[in-house]
């Protein structure tokens, strides 16, 4: 049955998988939300027995139906290939009393790689099939690992180019290295005075801008997006929570038919909302724990129904969840208000205007799969150094929240259900915070020096990101105010 995708704000805009990751973002600010989701009429042991490449195509051919099986499975060889570190791609590793997906095994080391490795296929396969003649360029705003994931996807690809944006102030001196040393002649790397929200509104708003779609289009240009706002990043986020789960049925930690629990660190909801498809598709998840840090704004909208990015946006030890407007959660209010475009755009509306909005008792009582906490500053430390000294185990700052949060479920409900914690990125990455975490002493060294600790307490090999900008030439110093992004933009395409 073919999937159509349509906008949430205005159910008759609507595309094929293919057109709507070309075009990244719908019409006026909506996102391509999916009209159905078709079963996973696969058996879950079947599932179990097969590989991360065969369960992707399993799950992905349902979900971009005008994809043929030989393109599809082109893209998804091509993307989980030798850029993995290990042949499992997303291994699973039972640690103090939960089971931490690891997805930081790519190329950059983040969980992005996990769909930016297969976006770059995914659109060139899409832009050939709806005879796309126009460059397409990928505009990009991060909160510091998109951009460096992205960067490495489309880096030199053909009838591509690719822009960042990341917030100046606001990414771990290694995100920032990783990004700044990237070589490609399509690539550009620009920070921007301002926060990711900025950077994320600045993009939306050149999305939206009809009369510079015109321009890029007489010099042959039209925009896409590698946010996690392309329905082309969502679907492949969906494939490792079967991938996970089936793999606990592989090692005889739970049946095939129990279910789970899923804790994802949180920022734009993109990894959250992936593993809620996954449940609508059929595998059996209980609960989303959905974990924040300091800039809870999820955690007070399921308590309180309430919507407000009004506060303070507060610099973390997690950049990568330094959020305040999750894109993403506007696919859920969709689908918690029954599939209305109309509620969806009016709630969204007000978001703009007063930075608020409150959903309906109808819409909370459709979110009781969710579960929302949060893990402030210290309890985020507290955790890695307490998981390393019960276990040996290092984990990175976000992964830390995720556990943290996992910790005040269990003890507020006595929930004993197996759980899969969604580990988002290597400890390498944000080295920093992680030795500080362990030992205060350790402020004193540098950088690199600390990489080199880690490797001795953890046992855990150098990955070769890092290894790649320990020496890496700076290739990018743009810097522009969050007001000049689309003169920027101008000046990179030479419009
Ligand atoms: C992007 C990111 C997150 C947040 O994921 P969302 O899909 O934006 O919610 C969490 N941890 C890390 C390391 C990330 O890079």
């Amino acid at each position: 049955m073919a999937v159509t995708y349509k906008s949430t704000r205005n159910s008759n805009e609507t595309a094929t998988a293919s057109e709507a990751i070309l075009k990244g973002l719908a019409e006026n600010g909506g996102l391509f939300v999916p009209d159905s989701i078709p079963a996973l009429d696969v058996d879950l042991n079947d599932l179990a027995r097969m590989s991360y490449q065969d369960v992707a195509y399993e799950v992905m051919s349902r979900m971009l139906t005008d994809f043929t099986e030989e393109e599809l499975r082109h893209c998804i060889n091509s993307a989980y290939d030798k850029k993995f570190d290990t042949p499992v791609i997303a291994p699973l590793v039972k640690k103090a009393g939960a089971h931490y997906l690891e997805l930081f095994h790519g190329s950059t080391i983040a969980f992005k790689d996990m769909a930016l490795s297969i976006l770059p296929y995914l659109l060139v396969t899409s832009a050939k099939k709806n005879n796309v003649k126009n460059d397409i360029v990928i505009l990009t705003a991060t909160s510091g690992d998109t951009g460096k994931a992205a960067l490495a996807g489309f880096a030199d690809v053909p009838g591509t180019k690719i822009i960042v944006f990341y917030p100046k102030n606001g990414v771990s001196p290694i995100q920032e290295k990783q990004m700044v040393t990237q070589k490609g002649d399509n690539t550009s790397v620009v920070g921007i005075i301002g926060n990711f929200d900025d950077a994320q509104t600045g993009v939306k708003n050149m999305f939206n801008d009809k009369e510079l779609a015109t321009v890029m289009d007489e010099k042959g240009f039209q925009f896409s997006s590698a946010n996690s706002i392309n329905i082309g990043r969502l679907v492949p986020q969906m494939v490792y929570y079967v991938y996970a789960y089936t793999r606990l049925v592989a090692n005889g930690e739970i049946q095939a038919g129990d279910k789970i629990n899923v804790v994802v660190p949180t920022g734009n909801f993109g990894n959250i909302l992936a593993a809620y498809y996954a449940k609508e598709m059929g595998l059996p998840i209980a609960k989303f724990i959905c974990a924040s840090n300091d800039n809870k704004v999820l955690y007070d909208f399921f308590e309180t129904g309430v919507y407000d990015r009004n506060r303070e946006f507060i610099l973390t030890t997690s950049p990568s969840m330094d959020i305040l407007i999750s894109s993403n959660l506007e696919r859920l209010i969709y689908r918690i208000a029954g599939d209305d475009a109309e509620k969806n755009a009016e709630l969204m509306k007000a978001l703009t205007s007063d930075g608020k909005y409150e959903i309906t008792e109808d819409m909370k009582n459709n979110l009781a799969e969710f579960y929302g906490n949060y893990a402030s500053e210290a309890e985020t430390a507290e955790t890695i150094k307490k998981v390393y000294e019960s276990d040996n185990y290092i984990m990175d700052t976000h992964t830390a929240v995720a556990a943290c949060v996992y910790d005040k479920y269990v003890a507020a409900t006595g929930d004993q259900t197996p759980t899969v914690i969604a580990s988002t990125a290597s400890p390498y990455k944000f080295t920093r915070s992680v030795m500080e975490a362990i030992d205060v002493a350790y402020a004193s060294q540098s950088d690199f020096e600390l990489v080199d600790e880690l490797n001795k307490l953890s046992g855990v090999a150098v990955p070769q990101a890092i290894e790649d900008i320990r020496s890496a030439a700076v290739l990018h110093d743009t810097v522009c105010d969050k007001s000049e992004m689309e003169a920027t933009v101008r000046s990179i395409l030479g419009l």
